[in-house]
């Protein structure tokens, strides 16, 4: 009977929330009954939609629905508007109220645009955006035009900058724009830095050969006098395009505690501090680095502890990050490892996959998941990839904002 099972409430229908229903289905079995919940009827694998402009293909989505039912959950197509601690109950969007023996909460960052005068890649809209700017572009090869590809300093996942910008920039060779010039404006000492050494050195060299220029260590804000200024220097950022990564704030979900950026704080368990009985995993957190690989270790460091409190016969091991990134070029592929962990130097390049199934988000659970009911299995994918692997340090709880992304780990 369903109602006499332990009731373990999802929220969020993410790549967080995902992991979790899978992990736990996994590893907690009948012991609880699983209910998900989200306002939106589709998991949708944002990592992917930074193709769509130059492939016009929207990025891949599952209906939450039948997955809930397969593995043998719930699916509520409600948001969660506030947590009731106390009582074990949250209240969803339409008034009601349901209980919960545990909650997990995996309700993702709230995007917004960081310049007025920016094209924010955030919606569907803005990804065709890019594309009419590339139609507009081709329609007029004779005309200058230069687009400038920033990342706002509140922005803690650049990657999809140096794609957009190295597809942009593909997409216009392949066009023949040969006054089309791209240069990504950065807060980090220097590309990806946050991978470490070798993967810097390695998207240097690519974006050096593909003549995208770069100009790290920048901030970019919003002039008095109107425009983007780029400090230090203050000087005016020219430039026909402005594509901008979002900023991201935490989703403030009331009753829970939260810093003052709306981000959750958990400790390494991914229980929400002060809470009882209540997790919480990805961009919703205040873990420094907001990417998919990261909310799906910190599912799993939440399911492997709810399974085992409720009898499963496993050792629940604590969030222990590691960063793995992928950077889809549109062209050629280059994989790099750079594990820090115990200090073990500078990393080394490969052209291996260094997961598999070599999904963009690295997920236990979800990369074989999706890989199992791929939709597309092109053994020559158009997109080649990047791989880059590093371990964070474990502290991260303790002082979560000790890790800069912009500056990168610290090398014992
Ligand atoms: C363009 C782009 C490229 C990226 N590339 C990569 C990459 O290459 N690799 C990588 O690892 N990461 C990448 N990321 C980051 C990655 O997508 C996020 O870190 C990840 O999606 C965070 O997972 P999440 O579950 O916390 O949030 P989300 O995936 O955003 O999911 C949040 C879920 O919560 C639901 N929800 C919202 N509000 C409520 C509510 N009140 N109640 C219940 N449910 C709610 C939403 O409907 C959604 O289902 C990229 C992100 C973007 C935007």
């Amino acid at each position: 009977m369903v109602s006499e099972r332990s009731q373990v409430l999802i929220a969020g229908g993410g790549i967080a929330g995902l992991e979790a229903l899978l992990a736990l289905h996994d590893l907690a079995g009948d012991r609880v009954a699983i209910s998900l919940l989200a306002p939106e009827p589709d998991f949708s694998y944002k990592p992917l939609s930074v193709e769509e402009p130059f492939s016009s293909q929207p990025p891949e989505h599952r209906a939450l629905a039948p997955v809930a039912e397969e593995l043998g959950a719930r699916f509520v197509q409600r948001g969660i508007e506030r947590v009731l601690t106390d009582d074990h109950l949250v209240e969803l969007d339409d008034g009601s109220r349901l209980a919960y023996d545990v909650a997990l909460i995996g309700v993702g960052g709230r995007p917004r645009p960081a310049f007025g005068q920016a094209l924010t890649f955030r919606t569907p809209e803005d990804r065709w955006r890019i594309a009419a700017l590339l139609k507009e572009a081709a329609a007029d090869p004779d005309v200058r035009r230069s687009v400038a590809f920033v990342v706002p300093a509140s922005n803690t996942w650049p990657l999809p900058i140096y794609e957009l910008a190295l597809m942009t920039g593909r997409r216009a060779a392949e066009l023949g724009l040969r006054k089309l010039s791209c240069t990504v404006f950065t807060p980090e000492a220097a590309p990806l830095i946050v991978f470490g050494s070798v993967a810097t050195e390695a998207v240097s060299e690519l974006l050096r050969a593909r003549g995208i220029a770069v100009r790290a260590g920048v901030r970019v804000h919003e002039g008095a006098a109107g425009g983007l200024i780029v400090t230090p220097g203050d000087e005016r950022l020219e430039a026909t395009d402005v594509i901008a990564l979002p900023a991201l704030e935490g989703p403030k979900i009331a009753g829970l505690p939260s810093d003052e950026q709306g981000f959750m704080p958990i400790d390494e368990y991914a229980r929400v501090k002060g809470v009882d009985d209540v997790y919480a995993a990805g961009d919703g957190t205040t873990f420094p680095i907001k990417q998919g690989g990261l909310a799906t270790q910190q599912a799993d460091a939440a399911a492997e502890h709810i399974a085992a409190r409720f009898g499963a016969d496993l050792d629940p091991q604590p969030f222990h990050p590691v960063l793995r990134g992928m950077l889809l070029t549109g062209e050629e592929s280059l994989s790099l490892s750079h594990s820090l962990a115990g200090g073990e130097g500078e990393g080394s390049a490969s052209a291996d996959y260094l997961w598999w199934p070599p999904h963009k988000v690295s997920g236990r659970y979800l990369a074989p998941w999706l890989e199992g009911r791929a939709v597309h299995r092109d053994p020559e994918p158009p997109s080649r990839p990047l791989e880059v692997e590093v371990a964070l340090p474990t502290e991260w709880h303790e002082q979560p904002m000790a890790l800069d992304p912009h500056r990168g780990p610290e090398v014992d």
